[in-house]
């Protein structure tokens, strides 16, 4: 602003497709990008291409609630999530790029013994894995969030799991950041341009159909989250995938008055603050399958009883905006990073409403294992065929936890 926006560089440049790459991924989100960045950073992997439909940040990545936390409590999904808070923790010195990672704290309320019972289980097994989390009572939760309703009866709050290292960042900075990290390495991001098929020989994969033309490929990664069935439908897949709105809400811009990411899963609902001052919240899914980016009111309606339950005085605010994302959601709730049959093919998918705080270790473990052929260690367990041996993993219904 200082310059008058005068002798401003774009972040990135705008290149026309070249005709071949080694590896193309298709989806420019969070996990596109981040998949790119560390091919280039990590494995010197530079001639790859990212193709997206739209614009870069234009998907779920910039229409998130920002929540970023390690408190999965299976294995398969606990050292996952681990790995990508740590990658979170250095994002901005390996970016150089302002992401506004902000720890403060988020605390998941429970209101039954049992919910006790699950969520300081939950707890050990976050430190047992090497990250944190403080079981903290009623006046350990009133202490900290003195401004919720502690007299209501729906739902009485008996305590709630802390971990302090959960927090948010600014979803479009990470897009942002990933894209300029993989650009300035020599990586082609290129806009507009949808993929439309998925070219297959013998088996392999030779390329993909674009809107700016065919583009050959010797290793393509479908990296489209809510559209992850349909890319998948171009080579024949059927994923194991439905897809469903997820809508999120803003009030006006307010002075900083909650200092936490706050769930409260029991009436559906979670909030923070963004650095803006809005009061940014959600709840659960429309429960229906759409690919339409707006949902309906009986969820708002759902979502703002639950907010007045827990905090009558957010009744003061008003609200600015709403919107909605695509979610591709897996059976068990966990998500797939893993090769498909066909040589040359891979996919990451199934991020269900948490793919956000996974996107430095979904693009990491993505790249490790279409650079090697093999699955990095932490996203092992992270398979396509579990649905068929029966090896799901089911955090959310042993856990408790959303976002
Ligand atoms: P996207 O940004 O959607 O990237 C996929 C890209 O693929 C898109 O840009 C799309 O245009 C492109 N694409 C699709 N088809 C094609 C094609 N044929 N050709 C070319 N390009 C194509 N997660 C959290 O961890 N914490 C949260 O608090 C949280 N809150 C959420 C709240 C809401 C309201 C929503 C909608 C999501 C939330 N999530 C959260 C989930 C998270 O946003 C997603 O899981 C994650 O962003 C998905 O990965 P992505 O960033 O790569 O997706």
């Amino acid at each position: 602003g200082l310059t008058g926006n005068k002798g401003w560089t774009p972040h990135w440049r705008d290149p026309e497709p070249k005709p071949e790459y080694d590896i193309i991924i298709i989806g420019g989100g969070g996990h596109g990008l981040a998949t790119a960045h560390y091919l280039a950073s990590q494995h010197g992997i530079t001639n790859v291409a990212v193709l997206e439909k739209g614009y870069l940040g234009g998907g779920n990545v910039g229409r998130n609630t920002t929540i970023v936390r390690a408190n999965y409590m299976l294995p398969g999904n606990s050292e996952f999530y681990s790995h990508s808070l740590k990658l979170w923790e250095g994002l901005e010195q390996d970016l150089n790029y302002n992401v506004m990672h902000s720890q403060r704290g988020i605390i998941n309320l429970f209101h039954s013994d049992g919910q006790r019972d699950a969520f300081a289980r939950r707890g050990n097994q976050m430190i047992a894995q090497g990250d944190d989390a403080i079981l903290l009572d009623r006046e350990g939760v009133q202490r900290e969030l003195p401004y919720l309703d502690f007299d209501q009866t729906r739902f009485p709050i008996y305590g709630g799991l802390y971990h302090k290292r959960g927090g948010t960042a600014r979803h479009d900075a990470v897009a942002w950041g990933f894209a300029r990290g993989a650009d300035s390495r020599g990586v082609d991001l290129i806009q507009q341009c949808e993929v439309t098929g998925i070219d297959i020989e013998n088996g392999a994969v030779r390329g993909v159909q674009t809107t700016r033309g065919p583009i050959r490929a010797k290793k393509i990664g479908m990296v489209a989250a809510g559209r992850s069935s349909q890319v998948a439908a171009m080579a024949g897949m059927r994923l194991p995938i439905e897809s469903h709105i997820l809508q999120a809400f803003v009030t006006e811009g307010l002075k900083p008055c909650i200092d936490h990411v706050i769930t409260y899963g029991m009436g559906h609902f979670y909030i923070s603050q963004s650095d803006k001052g809005g009061l940014v919240f959600g709840g659960d899914l429309d429960m229906y399958s759409s690919y339409a980016s707006r949902g309906n009111l009986p969820t708002a309606e759902h979502v703002v009883e639950a907010a007045m339950t827990l905090m009558p005085v957010i009744g003061k605010a008003r609200m600015l905006r709403s919107w909605g994302g695509i979610m591709d959601m897996t059976p068990d709730g966990s998500p797939v990073i893993d090769r498909t049959h066909i040589d040359g093919l891979y996919v990451n998918c199934g991020w269900c409403y948490g793919g956000f705080k996974a996107t430095p270790a979904s693009g990491h473990t993505f790249a490790h294992l279409l650079a090697t052929d093999t699955p990095h260690p932490v996203a092992k367990a992270l398979r396509l065929d579990r649905f068929r041996t029966g090896r799901g993993i089911l955090d959310e219904e042993a856990s408790g936890s959303q976002h």
